[in-house]
């Protein structure tokens, strides 16, 4: 017998409509927000793709030689893609530009709960602006997106990538360092991130500033930069990335837009590419992040075009569908509100299939039983295949205008007019 490798997933029926139910979702939000969606390849080359993300990615890359001998990888991210296009074809589109890509991604990471070597993520950018406004609405999408999808009690955490960026800066340390101290970060591991800075010679100011501001997290948003404000003092650039994210989260609260942030002042992500914001999204009880993004103001040059400001975030599915399970949310399957219409004799046969064309009509998935089996043999069917509403239609009862409607999970049924058909399976269904 053949397996699947090890980190893939086949995704059966009810898993698979799960992740398109959230991937379609996602798509529509687009389409609210002004997001056109590109569709970019799989594979990509070497080069691009291990040019701006984090070494952790870089190493974890599905990468191979094709049989042209070109050094090819499977994306593990959809920035760097939608960055390439952005620095070539798209170059000249007016700005801003929002763009939108969902698709499957590629990583070697260690599976397990939440964590697996193909993945699918929804991505939104918005590339040409660097003011806040920006910034504030790819957080509010975000809310929106988890709100419409009914998840309930999620936050965000919040950072600002130019907060440390600006200490170390001034401090003098160079990228690779810098980055070395965010890849702990990103883990975690404060106390080896301070090492680092230590051991990069960084005055002991600095390794006091940077020990307050690790610790400090706090859901009052304000008060908390205000804190951060006061403590980053002598590192002006530092203070100024406070102010950013100061008035993004402002514009935010004042929008209106409910958000539940926390503030944390040592957030790192593990992308190298962040030059603002940076945010997670995480449910209470499940200590994964739903989603991640941030600003990356610097990346569309490095990939050779023009500097062109962006924020952009990436909202995992195969999370939020674990999000929704966990929340006992999962949205109904088409299985759980599907139909069967069984026709009793072959004179009703006709009706039983207009019957079927009317159901459909109104969003309904419904079967036709084809078999020409008996009325229980169909039943027996149906159940078997967890079809959730049979449809007896049988000439006694079409002389009234009527059917017989079974809940197949209930195990009851009624005899109701046809003209209210749909909108009891509707009703009964949602
Ligand atoms: P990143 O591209 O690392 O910023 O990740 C953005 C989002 O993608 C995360 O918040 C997760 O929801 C999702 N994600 C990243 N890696 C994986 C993985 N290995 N398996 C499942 N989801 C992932």
């Amino acid at each position: 017998m053949f397996k699947t490798v090890r980190g893939m997933r086949d995704l059966l029926p009810v898993d698979a409509e799960r992740m398109r139910h959230v991937e379609q979702v996602s798509r529509e939000l687009s389409k609210l927000y002004g997001y056109e969606e590109i569709i970019t390849p799989v594979l990509e080359t070497y080069d691009l793709l291990a040019a701006k993300t984090s070494e952790e990615i870089r190493e974890r890359m599905y990468t191979f030689k094709d049989l042209g001998g070109r050094k090819v990888a499977m994306r593990p991210e959809f920035t760097a893609s939608v960055a390439r296009l952005v620095a070539s074809k798209l170059r000249n589109e007016p700005k801003p530009m929002r763009l939108f890509s969902a698709g499957s991604l590629y990583r070697y990471d260690e599976p397990q709960y939440g964590r697996f070597r193909e993945f699918w993520q929804a991505n939104y950018e918005l590339f040409g602006s660097s003011r806040p406004e920006a910034d504030a609405e790819i957080l509010t999408l975000t809310n929106d997106l988890l709100t419409k999808l009914g998840l309930k009690n999620f936050r965000f955490k919040v950072g600002h990538t130019g907060i440390l960026k600006g200490i170390l800066d001034q401090e003098g340390l160079d990228e690779a360092k810098q980055d070395s101290v965010r890849q702990l970060l990103d883990k975690k591991l404060w106390e080896d991130a301070l090492t680092v800075a230590r051991e990069a010679g960084v005055s002991d100011n600095c390794l006091a500033v940077l020990e307050s501001l690790f610790e400090t997290r706090s859901e009052n948003a304000f008060k908390v930069l205000e804190n951060v404000k006061d403590t980053v003092q002598d590192y002006g650039s530092a203070v100024a990335a406070v102010e950013n994210l100061w008035k993004i989260l402002e514009l935010t609260r004042d929008s209106g837009a409910q958000l539940d942030v926390i503030v944390e002042a040592g957030f790192a992500r593990g992308l190298e590419y962040y030059t603002g914001i940076i945010f997670e999204s995480y449910i209470p009880g499940l200590d994964i992040a739903l989603g991640g993004g941030g600003r990356y103001d610097k990346l569309i040059q490095l990939f050779g075009g023009e500097p062109i400001p962006a924020v952009g975030v990436a909202q995992g599915i195969d999370r939020i569908v674990l999000a929704l399970q966990k929340q006992k949310h999962p949205p109904k399957t088409l299985k759980e509100r599907s139909v069967v219409v069984i026709s009793v004799k072959d004179e009703s046969m006709a009706k039983a299939l207009e019957l079927s064309a009317m159901l459909r009509s109104s969003g309904l998935p419904v079967e036709v039983a084809v078999m020409g089996r008996s009325i229980s043999r169909a039943m027996t069917d149906a159940n078997r295949r967890g079809v959730a509403y049979a449809v007896i239609v049988g000439p006694k009862e079409l002389e009234e205008k009527k059917v017989v409607l079974k809940d197949m999970n209930k195990g009851e049924q009624r005899t109701i007019p046809i003209s209210s058909l749909t909108e009891e399976i509707l009703t009964d269904s949602k």
